[in-house]
């Protein structure tokens, strides 16, 4: 497996980087094992400041950091600096309130009092993708590392430079060895991690075929796992919308990232009223869109993160037409060089039409018409993702209550929220299970220990106090 940076501008080879062998990896196991003993004993207020120090470097370092993402996915310059401006806020929130997310929590029993508390468990493997190279690192390393978890990294193999860096970062904000280490390995040797009875947990995002194998790998073993995979959000279109408050982020819930963002709004469904006035909306966000250098402010859609994925998009959009969809907006062949991936919407896209449960993993936007709200919500939960979505209306209130009859893991409600520390962030369906950010996230991979402690002597008569 080749860990290289390719520039997806130009398709330019920056740099290649040699793979880890066995041998590292061994030596990050014993490392990272012996971190977790010691960390075991150690409170968890003790890791915040260093935790605060990697924020620190990140933050003195925005724009250097920056351009390492559009170099090596073809992010746009100012979507990098934000990236790096979450992962920051990320780590802060972990190390300002991870204590107290884990301090033990009291429980009154029969028995006497007892109380929860919350351990680290052991190594964690953490596999990671390429669509926001530290943010996606930042969410499972700053809860993992303040509960005691030492971490293993295999970050996706067209982002290295990215995962290079972030380990620099933590070495300099002098993190003790084996708190986290990034491996350049291959598919087999994550494997042969799962299985080592040193690591207890792995926690992936990426695609559901990488879910599926990963996961199996983890069952197998018997290990924690929480999985952040794909999604087709719905965005859901009211009679009463105001599409004024739609119109100033329809562009950004589709085209932000160059649309590959796993919450992106890939399906709009419409009720009859608006479905004209939308389609019109969408085509001329699409064609106001500027395709280009990622580096330059003008640019204001970026490239694909690989050729190769941009192949892959061309190819389902010429079965979607194929299948009978309407090609709206944008045309089947893509005739810019390298990554660069001109937007298309797609209309009229049937049941059987292989589109119609697929994830479109760039600015390929589809859009449905319902008659009615009810039909709104059968469409939206008519898909095998269930990860983010929208909804618009002119009550906050009913349209509130259209979001909770959405499977999925979150809605915003009038609005397009993207993502923030403090809000839990994970799937149902095939979208994935476990929650990373806020306060669920700090805890998918620690032991919940209870504790029982008697003050009073026995009484073997009493059933709740001895044996049941
Ligand atoms: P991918 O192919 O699944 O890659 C993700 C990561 O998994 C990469 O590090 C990849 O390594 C690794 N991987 C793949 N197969 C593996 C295997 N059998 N064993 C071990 N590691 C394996 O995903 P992608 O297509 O690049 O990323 C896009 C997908 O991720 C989309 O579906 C998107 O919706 C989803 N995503 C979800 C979230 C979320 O939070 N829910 C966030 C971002 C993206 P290599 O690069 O070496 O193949």
């Amino acid at each position: 497996m080749s860990y290289q940076t390719v520039n997806p501008f130009t398709d330019e080879v920056i740099k290649t980087f040699d793979s880890h062998d066995d041998a590292y990896v061994e030596e990050a196991l014993t490392k990272g094992h012996a971190l977790y003993k010691k960390w075991r004993n150690d409170p968890v207020e003790s890791r915040a400041d260093a935790l605060n120090k990697v924020a620190d470097i990140m933050a003195s370092r925005v724009d250097e950091l920056a351009k390492i993402l559009t170099v090596e996915m073809g992010k746009r310059f100012s979507e990098a600096q934000g990236e790096v401006v979450i992962s920051i806020a990320i780590a802060r929130y972990y190390a300002k309130n991870a204590a107290e997310f884990l301090k033990p929590k009291n429980i009154q029993s029969a028995i006497g009092p007892a109380q929860t508390i919350s351990r680290p468990t052991g190594i964690l493997m953490m596999v990671e993708p390429w669509n926001f190279p530290y943010y996606q690192i930042m969410r499972v390393f700053a809860p993992n590392y303040m509960a005691g978890n030492p971490m293993l990294l295999k970050h996706a193999s067209n982002t290295p430079m990215a995962a290079d860096t972030f380990e620099k970062i933590v070495k300099e904000a002098e993190l003790p060895d084996g708190a986290f280490t990034n491996l350049f390995i291959d598919y087999d040797q994550v494997s042969h991690i799962i299985a080592d009875e040193r690591v207890q947990g792995v926690a992936l995002t990426g695609s559901e075929r990488a879910g599926k194998l990963v996961a199996a790998e983890a069952g197998k073993y018997m290990k924690q796992s929480s999985l952040e995979l794909g999604g087709s959000d719905p965005f859901i279109i009211l009679d009463d919308a105001d599409l004024f408050e739609v119109e100033k982020i329809i562009s950004g819930a589709r085209l932000y990232n160059a649309g590959q963002v796993c919450t992106s709004s890939k399906r709009f469904i419409v009720t009859e009223k608006n479905y004209d006035k939308l389609v019109e909306m969408l085509k001329k966000a699409f064609s106001e869109a500027r395709l280009g250098d990622p580096m330059l402010p003008e640019t204001t859609l970026a490239p694909l993160s690989t050729s190769k994925a941009k192949k892959n998009l061309t190819k389902q959009v010429a079965e979607a037409v194929d299948a009978g969809a309407t090609l709206a907006f944008g045309s089947v062949e893509q005739t810019k060089p390298a990554a660069l991936f001109e937007p298309v919407i797609l209309t009229n896209i049937s049941k059987d039409n292989p589109a119609f449960y697929q994830e479109f993993f760039g600015p390929v936007g589809q859009v449905y018409k319902v008659r009615d709200e009810e039909e709104a919500i059968a469409l939206a939960n008519d898909s095998h993702y269930g990860l983010s979505g929208v909804v618009f209306g002119g009550s906050p209130e009913h349209a509130t209550e259209v979001a909770s009859k959405i499977e999925t893991g979150a809605v915003f409600v009038n609005s397009f929220g993207g993502t923030l520390p403090e809000l839990p962030f994970g799937g149902v369906k095939n979208s994935g299970y476990g929650r990373e950010l806020g306060d669920l996230g700090i805890d998918t991979f620690v032991n919940k220990e209870t504790i029982v402690t008697k003050h009073e002597p026995i009484d073997l008569n009493n059933a709740f106090g001895g044996f049941v």
